[in-house]
């Protein structure tokens, strides 16, 4: 057989058929006469390569309704057409697909949805660099040209992007592939808009927006960035109306002074009692203006006193709309100056800033000025400096959409892990304000609104063939496009059909976990909860997990452009997917922040290759056996017994790792498993019975180990899935993948204490016998040592000896087990558990050179202990000194008298003359 190892069960129909083996492994193999080889070096990239093509092939990824099946649904968050897999995508998809594939082998019908977003504004960002190369703008080019173009662009970049997606081994159903424009989405989106507005959720006013002067549009509140930055604050005096002083106010922006409006102050403000109700004069264009009282007004703020600017800045706005203060506005969209005459008009609003400095200098009206640090909101696309500014845009009320939403995360309908997430999200959700969603962009979902000249407004997805109020029918589009989250909002529905009540949708919604990442809890997460309340009157999944946000290792923002990024890309093609993903979940503690390193995805690729040299060894062994598939009952040998124990403890711990999502605590006890329990500890002893003489310790050896490492490929499978499935297909096993083999679930019956008990002891014993020979310097020599018990341990402990002299590398002859009053010649002795285990040190020599060894040793320390002791018997440090530097001090006095005593027995066990041996005992040797 060509295909499959021999030593694939055929009795218990787990050998494999021929197309099992087929998928595409030829050529990446040695000899295949004598069964799956296993390469001697790993090799990810290509394993990894052919099995993805034969799991796509085979349809694995597909998911489609299915009644008799659970199903189990994760929607990945839709990366941005605008660029490359980073690694914070790597580890939110290999999160995902670790969900994913795990519940697929737990018999959930899982689909992982993707798909990708048109990403409004990013893209305009984007466009626009590359037109400004050919000294282009969107608007030379006209919307329809642009749009042709974008398209273009994004059909290169999208299929870069799902390209990226698959080198991370990604589960997803890609024949659902979804782009947030394609035509039933977008469907979707009017739909959307339609509904809610009818509802009187949407509506269209003039208020004071977030406006990009460099992208031409406005944005929401999320979508500014407040950076901390140097400014300067000016004292400014605007003289009284009738000659007196006036009142000297404070500002950032002198620019904005020649569209004030009025000064205020608080109306609990001594110093200004007087004024308010008075004139002054704006300075630069003289106009009179009265001082009003508010209490929004910060005392502490300056001098106390403030300018008012409704038409630049939002709590001017707010107060000037309580004071019926008229609006004036100072600059055009683009930022540049549209009053205070030829001076002034064109300029640049920076430009102006320094004019209008230079001009209250020259009127002898800076009073001074002083550095400030001040939050400036910038554009979080292109970085500009954001205008507040008053503009008729579209508004989704959202106070009464995000009652219900508030609801479900408060009852646990929607739960947020890590736990502290929920307040995060219930303290905004608290503070909603309404949403501004229309954009003055054309990349997107152009608003379904149609608009008459009459004034009326009629809203629809085709063009309305006359207008219901007047009859007229020259009807225009809205010019505006929705705001990208507006879209993104919809899409656990919009992927399934939705409005439709399709198949789909009414199987897979509500969907089970989103993964994502702090920064677009608002953006995203909350207005998904909030749409799908309201459309579907049902929560879009119940379990949010926040991943952390991967930092360098100095702990630094991954940036390409500061230089302190990773290429996900890269790091695959040097150690694979399989390390790559694993490296990440393992760091993916319940912290805010993750940093990290090329070197642990190097640490992890020498963890494959542990596990690739643990698999061909057990292929050495059951190659050419018959070895069953199915679960062995009934193990006998100490080795076997505990193993099976120790798996079904890893199982569960990695599964309840699983279920609480704390993968970084499933990695964990993973490797920990493998490496050590595994392999350091039972594949060295299960060598010894498989080669023993009797046939069936080694028999059943064969059968747990084939056993206990494909279960393990199954456990570590959702992690690392191609290493797993090679391996797992050179082992006995039953079907024909490990991606649909059942997750491993071991009962508690398969506990055994009494295995763990006697597995104990051999770690004790075998721990103390290297630590002596270590202590000897005789760590790799061969030496005689003995085992002294009580009589009636001495049968049992016996059995343990073929295996304790395989791990210490002694040979069993020279390893016999004793009596307790029994004692060596020239041996060091160290006590374990109810016994004690001795080393012979009989060549005169080396116990000379032992014995200098402990000595130096010894006045070493005694020195040290003197000092300790001294200072402890000091009153005045012991008073003085900090409480833990005592209690250390005291720890370290208390560890060196144990080492005193250890290194003076060693001292007396070495000694001359020997002690005069019991009559029978065999081992002793007397000089
Ligand atoms: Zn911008
Ligand atoms: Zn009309």
């Amino acid at each position: 057989m060509a295909d499959g190892p021999k030593t694939a069960g055929g009795r218990e129909g787990g050998r494999r058929s021929r197309a099992d083996g087929a998928g595409g492994r030829e050529g990446a193999r040695g000899s295949r006469e004598d069964g799956a080889e296993l390469p001697k070096t790993y090799d990810p990239a290509a394993t990894e390569e052919r099995w993805y093509r034969t799991w796509d092939a085979r349809g694995y990824f597909r998911a489609v309704p299915d009644p008799s099946r659970r199903p189990y649904t994760i929607m990945m968050p839709l990366p941005n057409v605008t660029g490359e897999l980073h690694m914070g995508h790597a580890l939110n998809n290999g999160v995902q697909d670790c969900l994913i594939r795990w519940s697929r082998m737990r018999g959930h019908n899982a689909l992982y949805q993707p798909g990708m977003d048109h990403a409004g504004i990013a893209v305009h960002v984007v466009m626009d660099r590359r037109l400004a190369k050919e000294g282009l703008t969107r608007f030379s080019l006209g919307r329809e040209r642009f749009l042709e173009e974008t398209w273009k662009w994004r059909e290169e970049i999208g299929q870069a992007i799902l390209g990226q997606m698959r080198r991370l081994l990604l589960s997803c159903d890609w024949k659902r592939t979804i782009f947030t424009m394609d035509p039933g989405y977008s469907r979707a989106v009017a739909e959307c808009f339609i509904r809610l507005y009818n509802k009187g959720f949407i509506y269209k006013g003039k208020r004071m927006i977030n406006w990009c002067p460099k992208d031409q549009t406005s944005i929401s509140d999320l979508e500014v960035e407040y950076v901390e930055e140097q400014s300067t604050l000016y004292y400014v005096r605007y003289p009284g109306a009738g000659g007196d002083d006036g009142v000297v106010i404070a500002t950032q922006r002198p620019e904005t002074i020649l569209a004030d409006v009025a000064v205020a102050v608080h109306p609990g403000d001594e110093r200004y009692k007087k004024l308010v109700g008075t004139q002054v004069v704006v300075p630069i264009v003289n106009r009179p203006v009265p001082v009003i009282a508010d209490r929004r007004v910060e005392r502490g703020f300056g001098t106390g006193a403030v300018k008012i600017t409704p038409g630049h800045d939002l709590l001017d706005y707010e107060i000037g709309v309580d004071h019926k203060l008229p609006v004036l506005i100072a600059f055009d969209p683009h930022g540049r100056m549209t009053m205070g005459g030829p001076r002034y008009e064109g300029l640049d609003r920076m430009e102006a800033r320094q004019a209008a400095v230079d001009d209250l200098r020259s009127a002898g009206l800076l009073v001074r000025e002083e550095p400030y640090t001040t939050n400036i909101g910038r554009c979080d696309r292109c970085k500009t400096t954001i205008e507040p500014y008053i503009s008729d845009q579209w508004f989704c009320r959202m106070k009464a959409l995000a009652a219900p939403a508030i609801g479900a995360v408060r009852d646990g309908r929607v739960r947020f892990h890590p736990g502290r997430w929920t307040k995060f999200f219930l303290d905004w959700m608290d503070q909603i304000r309404d949403w501004n969603i229309s954009r003055q962009l054309w990349w997107g979902h152009q608003i379904p609104m149609w608009h008459c000249e009459c004034g009326e407004m009629i809203a629809g997805i085709e063009r309305p063939k006359s207008c219901p109020k007047c009859g007229g029918t020259e009807l225009t589009r809205d010019p505006d496009v929705l705001d990208t989250w507006f879209s993104s909002a919809l899409w656990p529905m919009a992927t399934l059909g939705w409005p439709d009540e399709t198949a789909d949708l009414k199987y897979f919604y509500p969907t089970n976990t989103l993964a994502t990442a702090r920064d677009i809890i608002f953006l995203w997460v909350a207005r998904m909860i909030m749409f799908g309340l309201e459309l579907r009157h049902e929560i879009p999944f119940t379990d949010v997990y926040i991943n952390p946000t991967v930092l360098n290792i100095e702990g630094r923002r991954m940036s390409k452009s500061l230089g302190t990024g990773m290429d996900p890309l890269l790091l695959i093609d040097r150690y694979g997917a399989d390390s790559l993903r694993f490296a990440l979940l393992n760091r993916c503690t319940g912290e805010q922040d993750l940093r990290f390193s090329e070197k642990m995805v190097e640490d992890t690729r020498n963890f494959a290759n542990k596990i690739w040299n643990a698999a061909r060894l057990a292929r050495l062994h059951l190659e050419g056996h018959d070895v069953p598939a199915g679960r062995p009952r009934g193990a006998r040998t100490l080795p076997n017994r505990w193993i099976l124990d120790r798996f079904a403890r890893a199982a569960s711990d990695v599964t309840a790792a699983l279920e609480a999502y704390e993968f970084h605590t499933a990695c964990h006890r993973l490797y920990e498993f493998i490496w050590s329990e595994f392999c350091d500890w039972y594949l060295e002893m299960a060598k010894v019975d498989l080669e023993r003489a009797a046939e069936q310790p080694a028999a059943e050896t064969r059968h747990v180990l084939g056993w206990v490492l494909g279960q393990t490929m199954a456990l570590l499978h959702p992690v690392m899935p191609a290493i797993t499935e090679e391996i797992w297909q050179a082992l006995p096993h039953e079907g024909e993948t490990v991606m649909r083999a059942p997750w491993p679930e071991p009962p508690d019956a398969w506990r055994d204490a009494a295995a763990e008990t006697a597995m104990a002891e051999v770690m004790e014993i075998a721990g103390a016998v290297r630590g002596i020979r270590a202590e000897l310097g005789l760590a790799t020599q061969p030496v005689d040592a003995s085992l002294h018990v009580a009589d009636g341990d001495r049968e049992r402990v016996d059995r343990l000896r073929p295996y304790l002299a395989h791990l210490v590398r002694l040979d069993p002859d020279r390893l016999p087990v004793r009596g307790l009053d029994e004692h060596g010649a020239f041996g060091i002795s160290s006590p374990y558990g109810r016994g004690r285990i001795e080393i012979h040190v009989e060549a005169p020599e080396l116990r000379a050179k032992a014995r200098e060894r402990f000595e130096k040793q010894l006045t070493l320390l005694e020195r040290d202990l003197a000092g300790v002791t001294r200072r402890l018997e000091d009153p005045a440090f012991v008073q003085k000194a900090p409480a833990e530097v005592v209690a250390a001090d005291r720890a370290r006095a208390q560890g060196l008298v144990e080492r005193r005593g250890t290194l003076r027995r060693y001292l007396a066990d070495l000694a001359p003359p020997s002690r005069p041996a019991p009559p029978g005992s065999g081992g002793v040797r007397p000089r």
